[in-house]
């Protein structure tokens, strides 16, 4: 049991790190590429919409790689990913579970 609650707070740490280090940043990212782009539109600027372009791409690159970083069970190491309807851990799509209750892959409480 002591174990189990163990697990719940260490996640809640790394969820919140990954808040700090992986959302945040791209959040930033996304929002400069976004005013960057609705700068250059209007001034038919191809060379800064690559730049807001690229900036966008480096925020979604930059959200991926973080939670593969920090977003894991802290008993199996796993990204803590959706599941399929079956309970079975879904890795096709990259989608993260923000809110889960236990490990999918190890079944670790996790809050
Ligand atoms: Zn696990």
């Amino acid at each position: 049991m002591t174990e189990n609650s163990n697990s719940a707070v260490e996640f809640r740490r790394r969820k919140r790190t990954f808040a700090v280090r992986g959302i945040l940043p791209v959040l930033l990212l996304i929002l400069a590429g976004c005013v960057m782009m609705s700068w250059a539109l209007p001034n038919d600027n191809s060379a800064f919409m690559l730049l807001a372009n690229a900036l966008i791409f480096v925020g979604g690159m930059w959200y991926v790689i973080s939670a593969k970083r920090y977003y894991r069970c802290p008993v199996c190491e796993k990204v803590v990913v959706n599941t399929k309807e079956d309970g079975t851990p879904s890795e096709i799509s990259f989608g993260i579970d923000y809110s889960p209750s236990v490990c999918p892959y190890c079944a670790a409480v996790l809050k």
